[in-house]
């Protein structure tokens, strides 16, 4: 099956990318085409979490969802498409949000790990979790046309040394995209991995238009004031307030099989295993 992508990468290089352990956070559009990606380069085990369920709205840009999918989980469905492949990648789902409750478990053990979340308060979090364990983040954001990787190694920079957390009520992001720049994105995200283990480890912000068809590498320093690879205090571990995408919520659902999802005032409850709850997004 590998046997023209041997060509490219040799064996040694192959081989390791068989023993990889390697978690996607998020399994949208980004999750979707890493996830893809990953299953076809041979990765050896993947991890994928998302609480979220496939809505119609999702499909006219992500890999491996289709009409028949609306109201199943995210997660289900990219593993399940994902195992169709055959590659011989060992695939869980996990039906979860990323919080300050999993996000270290999570990331432990893990070569990398693959920010494709949503929310900037999730990243910031998850950024906590890799840098404090000495973990790879690869990071990728999308908005319109226009996308951006980053490979976040504990020394630094990483992601918290120039975002900062969303409080205002309804702060959600809702912009647009296409499958093509969800495709780049994904695409330098996943390169960024293999130049890694090639011990080429990727510099800066790669910035992507896809409009202009340009790919630029943006010069990103460390800010020696950043909480988490500067300071060492890790203060989205802690805990965030969240007025955007899903929260956990406390419920105690019936045994479910399928997810229950019910539409509130603001926004929809989602159960699967646990209650979240989906705020200020369509
Ligand atoms: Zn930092």
């Amino acid at each position: 099956m590998f046997t023209r992508q041997l060509l490219v990468l040799g064996p040694e290089l192959q081989e390791r990318i068989f023993s990889l352990n390697v978690l996607v956070a998020g399994c949208g559009a980004l999750g979707t085409a890493t996830l893809e990606m990953l299953t076809r380069l041979g990765v050896g085990k993947i991890t994928v979490i998302d609480a979220d369920i496939v809505e119609v709205s999702n499909i006219h840009r992500t890999h491996f969802f289709k009409r028949e999918d609306v109201g199943k989980p995210k997660a289900e469905v990219c593993v399940r498409r994902a195992r169709e492949i055959g590659s011989g990648t060992q695939l869980e789902a996990i039906l979860d949000i990323v919080d300050e409750t999993n996000a270290e478990s999570l990331v432990k053990g893990k070569d990398f790990v693959f920010d494709a979340l949503d929310s900037v308060n999730s990243r910031l979090i998850l950024n906590d979790a890799c840098v404090k364990n000495g973990v790879p983040l690869i990071y990728g954001g999308i908005s319109g046309e226009y996308g951006s990787a980053m490979y976040v190694s504990e020394d630094g920079p990483c992601l918290s040394c120039f975002m900062t957390p969303m409080e205002q009520v309804d702060s959600c992001e809702t912009i647009g995209t296409t499958v093509t720049t969800v495709t780049l994105v994904a695409s330098l995200q996943v390169q960024m991995m293999v130049n890694a283990l090639r011990g080429e480890i990727p510099k800066g912000l790669y910035y992507v238009d896809g409009r202009g068809l340009s790919l630029q590498a943006l010069d990103i320093k460390k800010n020696s004031l950043c909480e988490a690879c500067s300071l060492h205090e890790f203060r989205y571990l802690k805990g965030i307030k969240t007025n955007c995408g899903l929260i956990r919520v406390k419920f105690e659902p019936p045994s479910l099989e399928r997810p229950f999802v019910t539409r509130t005032s603001d926004g929809l409850i989602i159960c699967h295993e646990n209650c979240f709850k989906k705020l200020g997004r369509e």
